[in-house]
Protein backbone atom coordinates (compact mmCIF):
# COMPACT_ATOMS: atom_id res chain seq x y z
CA UNK A 1 0.00 0.00 0.00
CA UNK A 2 1.16 3.45 -0.75
CA UNK A 3 1.45 6.30 1.77
CA UNK A 4 -1.78 8.11 2.37
CA UNK A 5 -2.20 11.64 2.73
CA UNK A 6 -3.90 12.97 5.85
CA UNK A 7 -7.17 14.95 4.80
CA UNK A 8 -8.31 16.04 8.42
CA UNK A 9 -9.38 18.84 9.52
CA UNK A 10 -8.47 21.42 12.69
CA UNK A 11 -11.49 19.72 15.14
CA UNK A 12 -10.24 15.95 13.95
CA UNK A 13 -8.20 13.95 16.52
CA UNK A 14 -6.91 11.52 13.52
CA UNK A 15 -7.64 10.48 10.13
CA UNK A 16 -9.70 7.55 10.74
CA UNK A 17 -11.59 6.08 14.07
CA UNK A 18 -11.81 2.63 14.37
CA UNK A 19 -14.43 1.44 16.38
CA UNK A 20 -13.27 -2.09 17.82
CA UNK A 21 -9.76 -4.07 18.09
CA UNK A 22 -10.91 -7.91 17.26
CA UNK A 23 -9.75 -9.87 14.20
CA UNK A 24 -11.32 -6.94 11.89
CA UNK A 25 -10.73 -3.30 13.51
CA UNK A 26 -6.84 -4.84 14.46
CA UNK A 27 -6.27 -5.51 11.39
CA UNK A 28 -7.70 -2.80 9.38
CA UNK A 29 -5.75 -0.45 11.96
CA UNK A 30 -2.50 -1.69 11.04
CA UNK A 31 -2.89 -1.60 7.56
CA UNK A 32 -4.01 1.67 7.75
CA UNK A 33 -1.32 2.71 9.82
CA UNK A 34 1.33 0.99 7.63
CA UNK A 35 -0.01 3.63 5.29
CA UNK A 36 0.61 6.37 6.97
CA UNK A 37 -2.58 7.52 8.48
CA UNK A 38 -3.26 8.42 12.00
CA UNK A 39 -5.45 6.16 13.38
CA UNK A 40 -7.31 5.50 16.73
CA UNK A 41 -7.96 2.45 17.61
CA UNK A 42 -11.29 2.67 20.23
CA UNK A 43 -11.96 -0.54 22.39
CA UNK A 44 -14.34 -1.27 25.21
CA UNK A 45 -11.93 -4.01 27.16
CA UNK A 46 -8.99 -4.47 28.28
CA UNK A 47 -6.34 -6.94 27.03
CA UNK A 48 -5.40 -9.52 27.13
CA UNK A 49 -9.25 -10.38 27.10
CA UNK A 50 -11.29 -13.59 26.58
CA UNK A 51 -13.84 -13.77 23.58
CA UNK A 52 -16.28 -16.63 22.99
CA UNK A 53 -14.85 -18.36 19.99
CA UNK A 54 -14.22 -22.12 18.81
CA UNK A 55 -10.18 -20.36 18.40
CA UNK A 56 -10.21 -22.62 14.93
CA UNK A 57 -8.63 -20.88 12.28
CA UNK A 58 -8.78 -22.34 8.57
CA UNK A 59 -6.35 -22.20 5.67
CA UNK A 60 -8.37 -19.10 4.72
CA UNK A 61 -7.67 -17.50 7.77
CA UNK A 62 -4.08 -18.04 8.04
CA UNK A 63 -3.52 -16.76 4.58
CA UNK A 64 -5.16 -13.28 6.08
CA UNK A 65 -2.45 -13.78 9.04
CA UNK A 66 0.47 -14.15 6.35
CA UNK A 67 -0.79 -11.11 4.56
CA UNK A 68 -0.44 -9.31 7.76
CA UNK A 69 3.04 -10.27 8.21
CA UNK A 70 2.46 -12.46 11.09
CA UNK A 71 4.88 -15.34 11.80
CA UNK A 72 2.37 -18.41 11.78
CA UNK A 73 4.87 -21.31 12.54
CA UNK A 74 4.42 -23.40 15.32
CA UNK A 75 7.62 -21.81 16.96
CA UNK A 76 5.72 -19.10 16.88
CA UNK A 77 3.32 -20.39 19.52
CA UNK A 78 0.58 -21.41 16.76
CA UNK A 79 -0.55 -25.03 16.78
CA UNK A 80 -1.02 -26.42 13.42
CA UNK A 81 -3.68 -28.58 11.84
CA UNK A 82 -3.87 -30.41 8.50
CA UNK A 83 -7.37 -30.99 8.28
CA UNK A 84 -10.89 -31.32 9.31
CA UNK A 85 -12.63 -34.09 10.66
CA UNK A 86 -16.09 -35.13 9.76
CA UNK A 87 -17.96 -37.37 12.13
CA UNK A 88 -21.70 -38.41 11.36
CA UNK A 89 -23.69 -41.40 9.86
CA UNK A 90 -21.56 -43.72 12.10
CA UNK A 91 -18.67 -42.11 9.72
CA UNK A 92 -15.46 -40.59 10.92
CA UNK A 93 -13.62 -38.95 7.82
CA UNK A 94 -10.42 -37.22 8.18
CA UNK A 95 -10.42 -34.82 4.93
CA UNK A 96 -6.89 -32.60 4.46
CA UNK A 97 -7.16 -29.61 3.44
CA UNK A 98 -6.68 -28.99 0.19
CA UNK A 99 -3.78 -28.34 -1.60
CA UNK A 100 -4.07 -24.93 -3.39
CA UNK A 101 -2.04 -22.39 -5.10
CA UNK A 102 -4.30 -19.23 -3.39
CA UNK A 103 -3.93 -20.70 0.12
CA UNK A 104 -1.35 -22.11 2.78
CA UNK A 105 -2.23 -26.45 3.35
CA UNK A 106 -2.44 -25.66 7.18
CA UNK A 107 -5.11 -23.99 9.64
CA UNK A 108 -4.10 -22.88 13.06
CA UNK A 109 -5.86 -23.23 16.63
CA UNK A 110 -5.23 -20.21 19.39
CA UNK A 111 -6.96 -19.32 22.29
CA UNK A 112 -8.75 -15.65 21.27
CA UNK A 113 -7.63 -14.33 24.59
CA UNK A 114 -4.09 -14.28 23.04
CA UNK A 115 -5.18 -13.82 19.67
CA UNK A 116 -6.48 -10.71 19.41
CA UNK A 117 -4.04 -9.26 22.18
CA UNK A 118 -1.36 -10.33 19.10
CA UNK A 119 -3.41 -8.39 16.62
CA UNK A 120 -3.95 -5.32 18.67
CA UNK A 121 0.20 -5.31 19.84
CA UNK A 122 0.77 -5.66 15.85
CA UNK A 123 -1.76 -2.55 14.83
CA UNK A 124 0.28 -0.46 17.66
CA UNK A 125 3.51 -1.62 16.13
CA UNK A 126 2.29 -0.55 13.04
CA UNK A 127 1.64 2.79 14.52
CA UNK A 128 -1.92 3.07 15.61
CA UNK A 129 -3.11 4.38 18.48
CA UNK A 130 -4.82 2.10 20.63
CA UNK A 131 -7.46 3.39 23.29
CA UNK A 132 -8.78 0.74 25.73
CA UNK A 133 -11.90 0.70 28.34
CA UNK A 134 -13.16 3.10 25.49
CA UNK A 135 -16.71 2.21 24.88
CA UNK A 136 -18.03 4.06 21.92
CA UNK A 137 -21.60 4.92 22.35
CA UNK A 138 -22.90 5.75 19.50
CA UNK A 139 -21.55 7.70 15.94
CA UNK A 140 -21.32 12.10 15.65
CA UNK A 141 -23.37 13.48 12.87
CA UNK A 142 -23.04 16.71 10.88
CA UNK A 143 -26.36 18.24 11.45
CA UNK A 144 -26.33 19.70 8.00
CA UNK A 145 -24.81 16.63 5.68
CA UNK A 146 -25.95 13.65 8.08
CA UNK A 147 -22.38 12.15 7.67
CA UNK A 148 -20.63 10.64 10.53
CA UNK A 149 -17.37 12.75 11.94
CA UNK A 150 -16.95 10.80 14.91
CA UNK A 151 -17.87 9.09 17.61
CA UNK A 152 -18.93 9.22 21.35
CA UNK A 153 -17.61 7.39 23.73
CA UNK A 154 -17.12 6.41 27.59
CA UNK A 155 -13.39 6.32 28.47
CA UNK A 156 -11.52 4.62 31.75
CA UNK A 157 -12.70 3.11 34.89
CA UNK A 158 -15.09 6.29 35.57
CA UNK A 159 -16.96 6.02 32.02
CA UNK A 160 -16.05 9.22 31.25
CA UNK A 161 -18.02 11.19 28.18
CA UNK A 162 -15.29 11.79 25.60
CA UNK A 163 -16.06 12.57 21.68
CA UNK A 164 -13.35 11.72 19.09
CA UNK A 165 -13.76 13.12 15.25
CA UNK A 166 -12.41 11.96 12.25
CA UNK A 167 -13.13 12.53 8.46
CA UNK A 168 -13.70 8.70 8.78
CA UNK A 169 -15.38 5.96 11.19
CA UNK A 170 -14.56 1.94 10.25
CA UNK A 171 -17.24 -0.04 12.60
CA UNK A 172 -15.16 -2.88 13.88
CA UNK A 173 -17.53 -3.92 17.37
CA UNK A 174 -18.95 -6.79 16.30
CA UNK A 175 -21.72 -8.68 16.34
CA UNK A 176 -23.35 -6.00 18.75
CA UNK A 177 -22.97 -3.43 15.90
CA UNK A 178 -23.83 -0.58 18.22
CA UNK A 179 -22.40 2.17 15.83
CA UNK A 180 -24.58 1.06 12.97
CA UNK A 181 -27.78 1.11 14.94
CA UNK A 182 -27.08 4.39 16.09
CA UNK A 183 -27.16 5.65 12.50
CA UNK A 184 -30.23 3.39 12.20
CA UNK A 185 -28.55 0.63 9.95
CA UNK A 186 -30.83 -2.57 11.23
CA UNK A 187 -29.95 -6.18 10.82
CA UNK A 188 -31.32 -8.01 7.79
CA UNK A 189 -34.09 -10.67 8.41
CA UNK A 190 -34.01 -12.01 5.47
CA UNK A 191 -29.89 -13.31 6.04
CA UNK A 192 -29.29 -16.21 8.28
CA UNK A 193 -28.54 -15.71 11.75
CA UNK A 194 -26.47 -18.76 13.98
CA UNK A 195 -26.08 -18.66 17.89
CA UNK A 196 -23.29 -20.55 19.26
CA UNK A 197 -21.81 -22.20 22.52
CA UNK A 198 -18.27 -23.25 23.74
CA UNK A 199 -16.55 -24.28 26.74
CA UNK A 200 -13.21 -25.27 27.69
CA UNK A 201 -12.31 -29.16 29.16
CA UNK A 202 -9.48 -30.61 30.49
CA UNK A 203 -9.04 -33.74 28.14
CA UNK A 204 -6.42 -36.16 26.89
CA UNK A 205 -7.77 -35.56 23.33
CA UNK A 206 -6.09 -31.99 23.27
CA UNK A 207 -3.51 -32.37 20.39
CA UNK A 208 -5.46 -33.54 17.57
CA UNK A 209 -3.99 -32.96 13.86
CA UNK A 210 -6.99 -32.62 12.85
CA UNK A 211 -10.22 -30.10 13.73
CA UNK A 212 -12.87 -32.01 14.53
CA UNK A 213 -16.94 -31.30 13.59
CA UNK A 214 -20.12 -33.14 14.60
CA UNK A 215 -22.68 -33.42 12.32
CA UNK A 216 -24.60 -35.34 14.01
CA UNK A 217 -25.73 -34.46 18.27
CA UNK A 218 -26.65 -37.06 20.08
CA UNK A 219 -28.83 -36.65 23.77
CA UNK A 220 -27.88 -40.27 25.29
CA UNK A 221 -29.25 -39.27 28.47
CA UNK A 222 -31.74 -42.09 27.81
CA UNK A 223 -29.54 -45.18 26.39
CA UNK A 224 -33.04 -46.87 25.42
CA UNK A 225 -34.12 -43.32 23.63
CA UNK A 226 -30.99 -41.28 21.99
CA UNK A 227 -32.36 -38.45 20.86
CA UNK A 228 -30.80 -36.55 17.76
CA UNK A 229 -30.19 -32.98 18.66
CA UNK A 230 -30.51 -29.74 16.09
CA UNK A 231 -27.13 -28.77 15.16
CA UNK A 232 -23.34 -29.26 14.73
CA UNK A 233 -20.46 -29.70 17.14
CA UNK A 234 -17.09 -29.23 17.38
CA UNK A 235 -13.99 -30.33 19.27
CA UNK A 236 -10.68 -28.00 18.42
CA UNK A 237 -7.86 -29.56 20.60
CA UNK A 238 -5.92 -26.83 22.09
CA UNK A 239 -2.48 -28.26 22.47
CA UNK A 240 -2.47 -26.72 26.31
CA UNK A 241 -3.93 -29.81 27.78
CA UNK A 242 -7.21 -28.74 27.10
CA UNK A 243 -10.13 -28.84 24.26
CA UNK A 244 -12.71 -25.79 23.13
CA UNK A 245 -15.97 -27.58 23.09
CA UNK A 246 -19.05 -26.34 21.09
CA UNK A 247 -21.96 -26.45 18.98
CA UNK A 248 -23.87 -23.84 16.53
CA UNK A 249 -27.78 -23.91 15.71
CA UNK A 250 -28.79 -21.82 12.17
CA UNK A 251 -32.01 -19.81 12.49
CA UNK A 252 -33.09 -21.54 9.50
CA UNK A 253 -33.36 -24.72 12.25
CA UNK A 254 -37.06 -24.83 14.23
CA UNK A 255 -35.32 -25.36 17.09
CA UNK A 256 -33.35 -21.55 17.00
CA UNK A 257 -34.63 -19.23 19.61
CA UNK A 258 -36.68 -22.28 21.59
CA UNK A 259 -33.61 -23.94 23.02
CA UNK A 260 -31.73 -24.31 25.84
CA UNK A 261 -28.43 -24.13 24.57
CA UNK A 262 -25.94 -24.50 27.45
CA UNK A 263 -28.37 -27.62 28.28
CA UNK A 264 -28.23 -28.89 24.70
CA UNK A 265 -24.75 -28.90 24.43
CA UNK A 266 -24.56 -30.46 28.16
CA UNK A 267 -26.49 -33.61 26.67
CA UNK A 268 -24.39 -33.81 23.58
CA UNK A 269 -21.34 -33.69 25.70
CA UNK A 270 -22.85 -36.40 27.96
CA UNK A 271 -23.02 -39.10 25.42
CA UNK A 272 -19.55 -38.71 24.08
CA UNK A 273 -17.25 -41.15 25.40
CA UNK A 274 -16.01 -41.06 29.32
CA UNK A 275 -12.83 -40.96 28.90
CA UNK A 276 -12.47 -37.62 26.34
CA UNK A 277 -13.51 -36.09 29.17
CA UNK A 278 -16.24 -33.55 28.77
CA UNK A 279 -17.86 -33.89 32.00
CA UNK A 280 -18.42 -31.15 35.04
CA UNK A 281 -15.59 -31.69 36.43
CA UNK A 282 -13.06 -31.30 33.95
CA UNK A 283 -14.70 -27.98 32.68
CA UNK A 284 -12.41 -24.87 33.04
CA UNK A 285 -14.74 -22.00 32.59
CA UNK A 286 -18.50 -21.83 32.00
CA UNK A 287 -20.37 -21.96 29.11
CA UNK A 288 -20.24 -19.12 27.19
CA UNK A 289 -22.26 -17.99 24.12
CA UNK A 290 -22.93 -15.21 21.43
CA UNK A 291 -24.57 -14.88 17.85
CA UNK A 292 -23.52 -15.76 14.71
CA UNK A 293 -24.08 -12.82 11.88
CA UNK A 294 -24.18 -14.50 8.46
CA UNK A 295 -24.58 -14.16 4.96
CA UNK A 296 -24.44 -9.92 4.78
CA UNK A 297 -26.94 -9.92 7.40
CA UNK A 298 -26.19 -5.91 8.29
CA UNK A 299 -26.37 -3.80 4.72
CA UNK A 300 -25.31 -1.49 3.38
CA UNK A 301 -21.57 -1.85 4.18
CA UNK A 302 -21.08 1.81 3.49
CA UNK A 303 -22.61 4.93 4.01
CA UNK A 304 -21.72 8.24 5.05
CA UNK A 305 -18.46 8.08 6.08
CA UNK A 306 -19.16 4.80 8.26
CA UNK A 307 -17.29 1.32 6.71
CA UNK A 308 -18.80 -2.08 8.32
CA UNK A 309 -16.02 -4.56 8.51
CA UNK A 310 -16.55 -7.74 9.80
CA UNK A 311 -18.99 -9.39 12.18
CA UNK A 312 -20.65 -5.71 12.52
CA UNK A 313 -21.67 -5.95 8.61
CA UNK A 314 -22.50 -9.46 9.25
CA UNK A 315 -19.78 -11.55 7.75
CA UNK A 316 -19.83 -14.97 8.69
CA UNK A 317 -19.72 -17.42 6.44
CA UNK A 318 -23.55 -19.36 6.14
CA UNK A 319 -22.00 -22.46 5.38
CA UNK A 320 -19.72 -23.30 8.70
CA UNK A 321 -19.89 -20.62 11.10
CA UNK A 322 -16.55 -19.05 10.42
CA UNK A 323 -15.42 -15.46 11.01
CA UNK A 324 -12.24 -14.63 11.73
CA UNK A 325 -11.48 -14.81 8.25
CA UNK A 326 -13.86 -12.49 6.48
CA UNK A 327 -13.06 -10.26 9.28
CA UNK A 328 -9.75 -9.74 8.60
CA UNK A 329 -10.47 -10.11 4.81
CA UNK A 330 -13.19 -6.91 4.78
CA UNK A 331 -10.93 -5.14 7.08
CA UNK A 332 -8.02 -5.23 4.20
CA UNK A 333 -10.19 -4.31 1.38
CA UNK A 334 -11.98 -1.32 3.86
CA UNK A 335 -8.43 -0.17 4.58
CA UNK A 336 -7.75 -0.30 0.84
CA UNK A 337 -10.26 1.85 0.23
CA UNK A 338 -9.99 4.60 2.87
CA UNK A 339 -6.19 4.75 2.28
CA UNK A 340 -7.59 5.47 -1.59
CA UNK A 341 -9.78 8.12 -0.59
CA UNK A 342 -7.93 10.03 1.81
CA UNK A 343 -5.05 10.62 -1.17
CA UNK A 344 -8.07 11.84 -3.58
CA UNK A 345 -8.01 16.06 -3.63
CA UNK A 346 -12.15 16.34 -3.58
CA UNK A 347 -14.86 15.29 -1.21
CA UNK A 348 -16.63 14.16 -4.43
CA UNK A 349 -13.59 11.51 -5.57
CA UNK A 350 -13.22 10.54 -2.27
CA UNK A 351 -16.69 9.30 -1.85
CA UNK A 352 -16.13 7.48 -5.26
CA UNK A 353 -13.13 5.36 -3.60
CA UNK A 354 -15.30 4.55 -0.21
CA UNK A 355 -18.07 3.17 -2.40
CA UNK A 356 -15.87 0.92 -3.73
CA UNK A 357 -16.21 -0.92 -0.59
CA UNK A 358 -19.27 -2.04 -0.66
CA UNK A 359 -18.69 -3.11 -4.22
CA UNK A 360 -15.65 -5.04 -3.21
CA UNK A 361 -16.65 -7.27 -0.44
CA UNK A 362 -19.55 -8.44 -3.03
CA UNK A 363 -17.37 -8.88 -5.25
CA UNK A 364 -15.08 -11.28 -3.04
CA UNK A 365 -17.60 -13.12 -1.02
CA UNK A 366 -21.27 -11.79 -2.32
CA UNK A 367 -21.98 -14.86 -4.50
CA UNK A 368 -20.55 -17.26 -2.59
CA UNK A 369 -22.27 -15.96 0.58
CA UNK A 370 -25.70 -16.07 -1.25
CA UNK A 371 -24.56 -19.70 -2.04
CA UNK A 372 -24.12 -20.49 1.34
CA UNK A 373 -27.65 -18.16 2.63
CA UNK A 374 -29.45 -21.14 0.39
CA UNK A 375 -27.43 -23.95 2.00
CA UNK A 376 -28.25 -22.86 5.22
CA UNK A 377 -32.35 -23.08 4.60
CA UNK A 378 -32.03 -26.36 3.34
CA UNK A 379 -30.16 -28.15 6.13
CA UNK A 380 -32.41 -26.13 8.87
CA UNK A 381 -34.36 -28.79 7.55
CA UNK A 382 -33.82 -32.09 9.79
CA UNK A 383 -34.58 -34.33 6.90
CA UNK A 384 -32.13 -32.97 4.37
CA UNK A 385 -29.36 -33.09 6.76
CA UNK A 386 -29.72 -36.69 7.79
CA UNK A 387 -29.94 -37.63 3.88
CA UNK A 388 -27.30 -36.02 3.62
CA UNK A 389 -25.58 -37.23 6.17
CA UNK A 390 -26.36 -40.89 6.12
CA UNK A 391 -25.38 -40.43 1.74
CA UNK A 392 -22.97 -37.93 1.69
CA UNK A 393 -20.41 -38.81 4.56
CA UNK A 394 -19.54 -42.38 3.55
CA UNK A 395 -18.26 -40.96 -0.07
CA UNK A 396 -15.01 -39.65 -0.18
CA UNK A 397 -14.69 -37.87 -3.34
CA UNK A 398 -17.91 -36.01 -2.72
CA UNK A 399 -16.65 -35.51 0.86
CA UNK A 400 -13.42 -33.75 -0.57
CA UNK A 401 -15.65 -30.85 -2.34
CA UNK A 402 -18.09 -30.99 0.46
CA UNK A 403 -14.68 -29.25 2.34
CA UNK A 404 -13.61 -27.10 -0.02
CA UNK A 405 -16.98 -25.91 -0.43
CA UNK A 406 -18.11 -25.33 3.50
CA UNK A 407 -14.61 -23.59 3.87
CA UNK A 408 -14.38 -21.91 0.77
CA UNK A 409 -11.38 -23.36 -0.11
CA UNK A 410 -10.74 -23.62 -3.70
CA UNK A 411 -8.89 -21.66 -6.42
CA UNK A 412 -10.47 -19.11 -8.27
CA UNK A 413 -8.23 -19.20 -11.43
CA UNK A 414 -7.02 -22.59 -12.44
CA UNK A 415 -7.60 -25.60 -9.58
CA UNK A 416 -8.97 -28.67 -10.64
CA UNK A 417 -12.64 -30.04 -11.87
CA UNK A 418 -14.02 -29.18 -8.10
CA UNK A 419 -12.45 -25.94 -8.21
CA UNK A 420 -13.96 -25.15 -11.33
CA UNK A 421 -17.42 -25.69 -10.39
CA UNK A 422 -17.49 -24.25 -6.85
CA UNK A 423 -15.54 -21.15 -8.70
CA UNK A 424 -18.51 -21.11 -11.90
CA UNK A 425 -21.66 -21.98 -9.04
CA UNK A 426 -20.39 -18.94 -7.23
CA UNK A 427 -20.21 -16.77 -10.05
CA UNK A 428 -23.38 -17.65 -11.31
CA UNK A 429 -25.20 -17.73 -7.74
CA UNK A 430 -26.43 -13.69 -8.01
CA UNK A 431 -24.49 -11.43 -5.50
CA UNK A 432 -26.00 -11.38 -1.79
C1 LIG B 1 -19.19 -19.67 20.07
C2 LIG B 1 -18.53 -19.11 18.85
C3 LIG B 1 -17.56 -19.86 18.21
C4 LIG B 1 -16.92 -19.33 17.07
N1 LIG B 1 -15.92 -20.07 16.50
C5 LIG B 1 -15.22 -19.56 15.47
C6 LIG B 1 -14.10 -20.27 14.97
O1 LIG B 1 -13.70 -21.32 15.48
N2 LIG B 1 -13.43 -19.74 13.90
C7 LIG B 1 -13.82 -18.55 13.33
O2 LIG B 1 -13.19 -18.13 12.34
N3 LIG B 1 -14.87 -17.86 13.80
C8 LIG B 1 -15.57 -18.32 14.88
N4 LIG B 1 -16.60 -17.59 15.40
C9 LIG B 1 -16.92 -16.28 14.81
C10 LIG B 1 -15.89 -15.22 15.21
O3 LIG B 1 -15.76 -15.20 16.61
C11 LIG B 1 -16.28 -13.82 14.71
O4 LIG B 1 -16.76 -13.89 13.40
C12 LIG B 1 -15.08 -12.86 14.76
O5 LIG B 1 -14.65 -12.67 16.09
C13 LIG B 1 -15.44 -11.51 14.13
O6 LIG B 1 -14.41 -10.58 14.32
P1 LIG B 1 -14.75 -9.02 14.47
O7 LIG B 1 -13.45 -8.32 14.65
O8 LIG B 1 -15.65 -8.60 13.36
O9 LIG B 1 -15.63 -8.91 15.80
P2 LIG B 1 -15.21 -9.28 17.33
O10 LIG B 1 -14.21 -10.35 17.36
O11 LIG B 1 -16.49 -9.46 18.05
O12 LIG B 1 -14.52 -7.96 17.83
C14 LIG B 1 -15.25 -6.79 18.14
C15 LIG B 1 -14.41 -5.95 19.11
O13 LIG B 1 -15.09 -4.73 19.33
C16 LIG B 1 -15.16 -4.46 20.71
N5 LIG B 1 -16.36 -3.66 20.91
C17 LIG B 1 -17.66 -4.06 20.82
N6 LIG B 1 -18.49 -3.04 21.04
C18 LIG B 1 -17.70 -1.97 21.25
C19 LIG B 1 -17.98 -0.60 21.55
N7 LIG B 1 -19.23 -0.17 21.64
N8 LIG B 1 -16.94 0.25 21.74
C20 LIG B 1 -15.65 -0.19 21.64
N9 LIG B 1 -15.33 -1.47 21.37
C21 LIG B 1 -16.34 -2.34 21.17
C22 LIG B 1 -15.20 -5.83 21.37
O14 LIG B 1 -14.76 -5.79 22.71
C23 LIG B 1 -14.25 -6.62 20.47
O15 LIG B 1 -12.92 -6.52 20.89
C24 LIG B 1 -17.28 -18.07 16.54
C25 LIG B 1 -18.27 -17.32 17.19
C26 LIG B 1 -18.88 -17.82 18.33
C27 LIG B 1 -19.94 -17.00 19.01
Amino acid sequence: MTSATSRRGPDDDADVIVVGAGPAGSTAATYLARAGLDVLLLEKSVFPREKVCGDGITPRGVKQLIDLGIDTREEAGWLHNKGLRVVGGGVSLDLDWPSLSDFPPYGVVRPRNDFDDLLARNAQLAGARLFQQTSVTGAITDDRTGRVVGVEAKTGPERKPVGYRAPLVLACDGVSARLALSVGIQKRDDRPMGVAVRRYYTSPRHKDEYLESHLELWDRSNPDEPRLLPGYGWLFGMGDGTVNAGLGILSTSSAYGKTDYRQLMRAWLDGTPEEWGFREDNATGKIGGAALPMGFNRTPHYRDGLLLVGDAGGMVNPFNGEGIAYAMQSARLAAECAVHAMARPTAFSREQALRRYPTAVQQELGGYFRLGNIFSKLIGNPTVMRMATKHGLPRQTLMRFVLKLLANLYDEKGGDAMDRVISATTRVTPSA
